[in-house]
């Protein structure tokens, strides 16, 4: 049995995951991320290979490793060209690993690896035509096309949170102005439940905010549910922009189906079923040939691990 291992490099932490042939972690290592690019490549390898001795294997026993990270990531020439956590340029992942690790390396960038974890072993196990969006502090996306990762020329494209949604609208981190990141990322969410709240004082979302603490994702949906009349209109309006953003990459590229992740996708059906009403006005011919089914993803954090542990055969 061949087995593979996928690399999860995040801001805090290093982790990595042996994943056997049934799409299984069967045994997992993480490091804090340290200071340093040399450090930061040596640790990686050293994680992957204290998860491969917790199950017994030996380098000899992998296909191939896989490396998953937010920021711009050029799959071809195996740079890191832009990591917004670690503020790295235009550093050579994939060579610097190599060195550490005598099997193939692929490099990825982590929305990638969501959406090819998915397809391989969570929601969209079964489809060929799969578009992921996570929802996070950015909005993250993945595509595959004909059962393809599609990211575009040199892994740039396929940038799906930073598609313009309001023209001239607020502006965004990556230097545009009004990208849907900016209306439906769980920044938003949160920037957009804190202004509700102060043109309110009447809103539950007050007494629910002094029970835990501070203003999150949760806050809009968790009052929605209970019938304040303020947050559902928050929920509305946040849905409402999902909806239009999603539609619009509908339209563009039909998926079979739509996944959204990320910790706000554990609202379940009241942030999905929104989501599945509004979106017909936004697809188009949706009276015709309807839209495709919207689900929550399935592999929480294990998605990006298990997705970069196959990046070099999607
Ligand atoms: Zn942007």
């Amino acid at each position: 049995m061949k087995y593979r291992i996928g690399i999860d490099l995040g801001g805090t932490s290093i982790k990595a995951g042996v994943v056997d042939e049934a799409h299984n972690i069967i045994s997992s290592h993480q490091k804090p991320t340290l200071e340093g690019f040399e450090l930061v490549v040596a640790d990686m390898a050293e994680t992957a290979q204290i998860a491969a001795e917790m199950v017994g294997l030996k380098w000899d026993d992998f296909s191939s490793v896989g490396v998953g990270s937010p920021g711009f990531i050029n799959p071809q020439s195996g740079l890191l060209v832009l990591s917004s956590n670690t503020n790295w340029r235009n550093k050579p992942l994939k060579q610097e690993l190599q060195k550490h690790i005598p099997v193939p390396v692929f490099i990825g960038n982590d929305a990638d690896c969501a959406v090819i974890g998915e397809m391989i072993a969570g929601a969209a196990k079964g489809y060929r035509n799969i578009l992921m969006l996570t929802l996070g502090t950015g909005v993250g996306g993945g595509l595959i096309l004909n059962g393809r990762l599609f990211s575009g020329c040199d892994g740039m494209g396929a940038e799906f949170g930073h598609t313009p949604l309001i023209s001239d609208g607020l502006p965004c981190a990556c230097g545009q102005n009004g990208c849907l990141e900016v209306y439906a990322s769980v920044t938003a969410l949160i920037r957009q439940t804190k202004e509700a709240m102060k043109e309110n004082p009447e809103t539950q979302m007050h007494a629910h905010v002094e029970k835990y603490g501070e203003v999150s994702g949760k806050t809009a949906f968790d009052c929605a549910r209970e019938g304040d009349v303020v947050a559902l209109r928050v929920v509305d309006q946040y849905c409402n922009y999902l909806a239009n953003g999603i539609g619009g990459f509908i339209t563009l590229f039909r998926p079979e189906i739509v996944l959204i992740g990320g910790g706000l996708s554990a609202a379940g059906d009241t942030l999905l079923d929104p989501i599945r009403m509004k979106i017909g006005k936004f697809v188009f011919a949706s009276n015709y040939i309807g839209t495709p089914q919207i689900e929550r993803a399935a592999l929480g954090n294990d998605a990006g691990m298990i997705g970069a542990a196959y990046l070099g055969d999607i």
